[in-house]
């Protein structure tokens, strides 16, 4: 895919949206803040942000990413995961270096931690434009931004998404979900703004895992949940299960509660299988009896639609009728059949939420 699209015209450095300069003592005015995350890195002049790539260049912050795309593949959305979302279709999927977490189980970590620890963003030189016309020619429904955190590239995803819509391509973040709500109003509600459905990961549910595990904080993830909910997107959520950090009982019950409680029952939950990566080496994969555990605590909380993924078991992705319990969509790998009309069931007729044409 790369070859297909090299030599198309991108560019890596440009100015930054959603910073604002810092107003400090005298001498200190070249100093800026960020306003595209949570973290709200406050970046002297040469200095780099938290995700180490954006930069402030003599007061200006700047993005070393734009139009660099460091993977770029065609993939099922079922893929992102998106079960309830124009199932079976292709997604064009693309994401460039940096992240602003730093997850000790990231299982993309040489795309996503390079630039944090000192290397270069590198990737292929891409316009928005010509990863529109690819994802065109690839038959693909949608574009994902996807592979390392969305966030950090948004001046991409929003030039990219823009074109995208107007050649009527839908937009889809995989996202850890720990942008500003400054940057989820610029990016708009799912009918008039540039993204309709988002995959994140709630990847625990205590502040002492985000910061100690992923350099971040909980509170603002959950304050997005909802933000994106107010705005229309389609939402379905990710939670990588990870023996003895984020596998008890209490804790996924109470995970599994704050989403029937403030997202809606009709929110699929993906229920992950750890294995062993980046930091955590040393840790067994999840065992089948802890995936088992997170569904009983989904199903318990009312949730309609969880679902257990990087695992193989009799139904583990199948969809079935919130209402009659019919089989809607056998899951095998990516590939999906059933009993689905209309996005209705072929037995009872009741909708099946989601997005389906
Ligand atoms: S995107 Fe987040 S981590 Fe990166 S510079 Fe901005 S506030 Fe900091």
């Amino acid at each position: 895919m790369e070859e297909a699209m090299g030599g198309s015209g991108g560019e890596a450095v440009r100015e930054a949206r959603l910073w604002k300069p810092l107003s400090g003592a005298a001498g200190e005015s070249a100093k800026v803040q960020c306003r595209l995350c949570s973290h709200f890195c406050a970046i002297d002049d040469g200095g780099k942000g938290l995700c180490a790539v954006r930069q402030n260049q003599g007061g200006a912050l700047k993005t070393l990413v734009y139009g660099l795309p460091s993977a770029i593949s065609v993939d099922p959305v079922e893929k992102k995961p998106l079960y309830h979302f124009l199932p079976g279709s292709r997604t064009f999927s693309f994401g460039t270096m940096g992240c602003n977490m730093s997850c000790s189980f990231c299982q993309n970590a040489q795309l996503s931690q390079s630039p944090r620890l000192g290397r270069p963003a590198t990737g292929h030189a891409v316009s928005p434009q010509a990863l529109v016309d690819a994802a065109a020619q690839s038959g693909s429904k949608s574009i994902s931004y996807t592979y390392s955190e969305p966030t950090v590239f948004f001046e991409l995803v929003e030039d990219t998404a823009r074109l995208a819509r107007a050649r009527g391509l839908k937009n889809i973040l995989v996202t850890n979900g720990f942008m500003s709500p400054e940057c989820l109003d610029a990016l708009g509600t799912a009918q008039d703004g540039l993204i309709q459905a988002a995959n994140v990961d709630l990847k625990a549910f205590t502040e002492a895992f985000y910061k100690d595990q992923c350099g971040a904080r909980l509170a603002p993830v959950l304050a997005n949940l909802a933000h994106m909910r107010a705005l229309g997107w389609w939402l379905e959520l990710t939670t990588l299960v990870i023996p003895g950090l984020n596998d008890g009982r209490a804790e996924l019950a109470a995970l599994a509660a704050f989403i029937a409680r403030e997202l809606g029952t009709d929110t699929p939950w993906h229920i992950s299988r750890f294995h062993p990566a980046y930091r955590l080496l040393d840790t067994p994969v999840t065992p089948t009896e802890t995936l088992l555990l997170a569904r009983e605590q989904g199903h318990a909380a009312g949730l309609k639609y969880v679902y257990i993924g990087n695992a193989s078991g009799a139904g583990f992705g199948d969809t079935r009728c919130g209402a009659c319990g019919a089989l809607l969509l056998e899951r095998e790998g990516f590939q999906a059949r059933g009993g689905l009309v209309d996005g209705c069931c072929g037995s009872c007729g009741t909708a099946l939420p989601g997005v389906w044409a």
